[in-house]
């Protein structure tokens, strides 16, 4: 089935039912409403030219008119480029450029109301042009900017005006259009966060995320009945797939809260449309616990939700059940090539599982751990984790090289991520092997110093990373944020690691730093930790 098909389906099944509510945009619309605004979006992009396999790219924070492309570009097998609406000029025309998009739609940014003077000063040549007959020598590929809200600017089209121009398509030829595509062809490209290195483009088809959104729903156990809570970006799959798919496979209503995270914009969501489920990261949850005023909204309507992308504390956990009322919640686990998610915890696992593991396999899925020869390690070792199965993706774009490095002949997909599986099957994940440090012979995981080092009063965040030692192979060093009002030497953090860490994991070096440097989605890049702690102590 492809995407477009679901898409029908469901609102055959559910015409009245509502299917979005964009709070901070003040809109709503049932499913046959958004049919019709999905409808003359397809149309509308039909009527400018872009056809099958072709690229769109969609540079904008959530809105409805995120979720209209979305599945507008998947009934007429147009391929979506999601692109990080904090990205800048730089990283923007990277991903314009590798993905080769044809038509870019855009909206003010996260960081900037003028995403037009950012443009003009990309494509100096949209000035003069008249919308989609762009010639630009940088980006040879592209036609044309479909502007969001406001005025457009110079040179591009305006979102209504594309709605208009969808008047010169018929929806018969919509419809032929949408015959003819089949459900393992891409229908999206999502660049990787970049915390390793260069941001990947992963091919997606409808097959991989159709089915990811639809298991990742079954897990929570939604329903036409259920209204979810997405908070998280939609440039991202925790948006796109595991929000609007879940959504879409079980008719359940999508409520975008804001266009960036605002954790009183979701508190108050959740409350006034007294929502079931609710996605989220650790730091959004932790950003809604810390609000005195969560005690003025009614969040009882919470059953359910995922937490994923990065390990959750214990501490933050309780609370969400308790406090939150989600007694429900779910850890998942997974990365941009696998759709998602490749891992899940189920409903009815302990407090215990839900902080010290990421679930066991998703259904329909296989997961292994192996050493550096490839071979499976036995249950309760260290190894890397990979995945095989429905939901690996068909390749980074336009890189067989890397695709090879990532996918093997047997088709599965290595993680990069370390990891150990139980008796049971749960896995928990240890950290990414690239990160583990070698000192002397001994394997060495950054984070086991990191969580020790957190304990010490005075330590407010810490990152550790291996350097070049000419003894040893690697050295430790432990980059460390103080809290505002605390101070602590070096020697004596290094002493209060001696006293209750192995000799070899105790930090030889030891930075004080204000910040650490991150991905634009706030994931703290080692690669460049360890280049700079390289060149100050080499
Ligand atoms: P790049 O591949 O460009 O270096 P990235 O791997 O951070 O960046 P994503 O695909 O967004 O890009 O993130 C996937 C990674 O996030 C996983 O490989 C894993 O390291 C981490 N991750 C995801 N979910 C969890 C989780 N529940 N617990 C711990 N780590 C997680
Ligand atoms: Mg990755």
């Amino acid at each position: 089935m492809t995407i477009g098909e679901a898409f029908d389906r469901t609102v055959a099944r559910y015409p009245e039912r509502e299917a979005l509510v964009v709070h901070h945009q003040g809109l709503r619309y049932t499913w046959s409403e958004l049919a019709e605004a999905v409808d003359r979006c397809a149309r509308g992009l039909l009527a400018i030219g872009m056809r099958p396999g072709e690229r769109l790219g969609i540079w904008a924070p959530n809105c409805a008119e995120w979720c209209i492309a979305q599945f507008a570009s998947a009934k007429i097998g147009v391929i979506l480029v999601n692109i990080n609406p904090a990205y800048r000029l730089g990283e923007l025309e990277f991903a314009l450029k590798q993905s080769g998009c044809r038509w870019l739609i855009s909206a003010d940014t996260f960081k900037t109301s003028d995403y037009h003077a950012m443009l003009a000063e990309l494509l100096p040549e949209l000035a003069g042009a008249s919308p989609g007959a762009l010639q630009s020598p940088t980006l040879p590929k592209l036609r044309g900017v479909i502007s969001l809200g406001g005025q457009p600017g110079e040179g591009m089209l305006g979102w209504r005006r594309l709605q208009e121009l969808a008047e010169r398509v018929g929806p018969e030829q919509l419809r032929e259009c949408g015959r003819r595509l089949q459900f393992d062809e891409p229908i999206n490209i999502q660049y990787t966060s970049g915390t390793t290195g260069f941001p990947k483009g992963a091919t997606l088809s409808h097959y991989n995320i159709l089915n990811n959104g639809y298991l990742v729903g079954e897990s929570l156990g939604l329903t036409e009945r259920d209204r979810l809570v997405i908070p998280v970006p939609l440039y991202h799959c925790f948006g796109m797939v595991m929000g609007n798919l879940g959504c879409l496979t079980h008719g359940s209503t999508m409520i975008y809260p804001s266009a960036a995270f605002d954790p009183l914009a979701t508190l108050r969501a959740v409350a006034e449309e007294r929502a079931s489920a609710l996605y989220g990261v650790p730091t959004m949850f932790i950003a809604m616990l810390d609000r005195p005023e969560r005690a003025d909204f009614d969040l009882t309507s919470l059953r359910t939700g995922i937490m994923a992308g990065a390990t959750c504390p214990v501490e933050v956990m309780k609370r969400v059940i308790r406090e939150m009322h989600m007694a429900e919640v779910q850890i998942a686990y997974g990365m941009t090539e696998t759709s998602p998610v490749s891992t899940q915890t189920g409903p009815a696992d302990d407090l215990e599982r839900r902080v010290t593991t990421v679930g066991r396999t998703q259904p329909h899925l296989e997961s292994k751990i192996i050493d550096e020869q490839g071979r499976v390690v036995p249950r309760g070792q260290i190894g890397e984790l990979c995945t095989r199965g429905y939901s690996v993706m068909l390749g980074y774009w336009n890189n067989p090289e890397a695709s090879r490095e990532a996918i093997d002949g047997a088709r599965w997909m290595h993680s990069g991520d370390l990891a150990v599986m139980d008796e049971e099957g749960y896995i928990s994940i240890v950290g990414r092997n690239k990160d583990m440090i070698i000192r002397g012979g001994e394997n060495i995981y950054p984070r086991e110093i990191e969580e020790f080092l957190y304990s010490h009063p005075a330590v407010a965040d810490v990152q550790v990373v291996g350097v070049p030692d000419d003894k040893y192979g690697e050295e430790i060093v432990a980059w460390v944020r103080l809290h505002p009002d605390r101070a602590v030497e070096a020697e004596a953090l290094r002493a209060y690691c001696k006293e209750r860490l192995a000799h070899f994991k105790t930090p030889r070096h030891i930075k004080f730093v204000d910040d650490f440097p991150t991905t634009i989605s706030g994931k703290v890049q080692k690669f460049r930790m360890r280049e700079i702690s390289a060149a100050e102590l080499g």
